[in-house]
């Protein structure tokens, strides 16, 4: 597929927010001792298990267990508010309320559906678990971690997530909020994100999974603790069930711990993005296939590292525009490791370019289209009356 004509982009080495951490560029490891937790895990399990009954959210998908819903819920809710993710996950299921929906439909209306979540590489994962699971599991949600880590974009915390809470089975899952908690009870300072730490964090999970009575609530229960009671920056001790077990709570300062992961060097680069509107419509060009929203469709757009005149920007853009004027809103946008500034412009006629591949899509349409947050914000200004060309 031929895509847009970035000049002075960086498509190639561009990667995505949701990849892992190379081991080899991981921040040397601080020395703390990784101490066992010191509690007993059965009567623990069980104090989190009398407090979830009562204090768990009523979230949708927790109202009907199922493979596929918590498959939808764990990848949406990855890196994303849960008050973002409920309105997203209703309208996705009732667009795709079984796997064979989301299998057979077109990726656009997949992307235009995870519109507000960012990070679109979660559903195309999941569309393509979607097809791995009719092709190879006979269109049934795998029950064990060991099967549903066969599925793309499922790592170790979704499939043992969605195997203990939605099918029983003794898997472990860490995420920020349980190592957080974990880290806690055992007053271990160690930082997130370093390899000694996160393997202490995952064998004390497992211990925890292995002692329950039923590892699902357990587990859920432990987020949900990290998420309400012993959050980042305010654990509210006086109303947790695990006051009288955690080492960190006695030492006196638990918001300190454990150590916070180790930010990573930052890029900054400059989009120059160039609005044109024709009868209602939008010129609109398709992203490169990897790296930034890969594939999702935006306005004919340079990317540099530095800010462009207009009349650099015109010779580098692959759209056919005589003139462009740059409309004051600048804005910028924070991805995991960028920083990236738009430069909004507005061309008064247009047509497209040679390379890329283009379309004119309605302006009352946007919602049927995958567009990122920022491009929606901005190709909104094209509503705005006398702006429509
Ligand atoms: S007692 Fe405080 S620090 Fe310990 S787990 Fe509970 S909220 Fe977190």
């Amino acid at each position: 597929m031929v895509t847009c004509n970035h000049s002075g982009a960086l498509p190639a080495n561009l990667t995505v927010m949701t990849s892992p951490e190379p081991a080899s560029s991981r921040a040397p490891e601080t020395e703390i001792e990784q101490k066992p937790l010191a509690i007993d895990f059965r009567a623990v399990s069980g104090h989190l298990a009398d407090w979830f009954s009562d204090a768990a959210r009523d979230l949708p998908w927790r109202q009907h267990r199922s493979g596929y819903h918590a498959l939808v819920s764990e990848a949406m809710l990855q890196q994303t508010q849960v008050d973002r993710v409920l309105p997203a996950y209703l309208r996705f299921l009732e667009r795709f309320p079984t796997i064979e929906a989301l299998a057979n439909a077109p990726e656009e209306a997949v992307m235009a559906s995870w519109q507000g979540l960012g990070y679109y590489r979660r559903a195309r994962n999941l569309q393509a678990a979607a097809v791995r699971i009719l092709e190879d599991f006979g269109g049934e949600v795998p029950r064990t971690a060991r099967e549903l880590k066969t599925l793309p974009g499922v790592g170790r915390y979704t499939a043992g997530a969605v195997a203990s809470i939605v099918f029983g089975e003794r898997a472990a899952i860490v995420d920020g909020n349980v190592a957080r908690v974990l880290a806690r009870l055992a007053a271990n300072h160690g930082r997130l994100g370093e390899r000694t730490f996160d393997a202490w964090t995952w064998e004390q999970a497992e211990l925890m999974a292995n002692t329950a009575r039923d590892p699902g609530v357990v587990n859920e229960a432990l987020m949900e603790l990290g998420a309400l009671v012993c959050t980042r920056h305010a654990p509210d001790c006086e109303r947790c069930p695990l006051q009288a077990d955690c080492a960190g709570h006695a030492e006196g300062d638990p918001a300190r711990i454990p150590e916070p992961r180790q930010a990573g060097p930052r890029k900054r680069i400059h989009l120059h993005v160039v609005l044109i509107g024709r009868e209602g419509r939008v010129l609109l060009c398709r992203r490169p296939g990897r790296g930034l929203w890969a594939g999702m469709w935006e306005p004919p757009t340079v990317e540099s590292d530095v800010i462009l005149e207009p009349g650099q920007l015109i010779e580098r853009l692959d759209a056919e525009v005589e003139m462009v004027h740059p409309v004051e809103e600048t804005f910028e946008h924070r991805t995991t490791h960028r920083d990236v500034v738009f430069h909004v412009h507005q061309a008064d006629v247009g047509e497209p370019g040679s390379k890329g591949e283009y379309l004119w899509h309605p302006l009352d349409a946007l919602d049927e289209i995958g567009l990122s947050n920022p491009h929606l914000r901005l190709i909104n200004r094209l509503r705005e009356p006398g702006l429509s060309g």
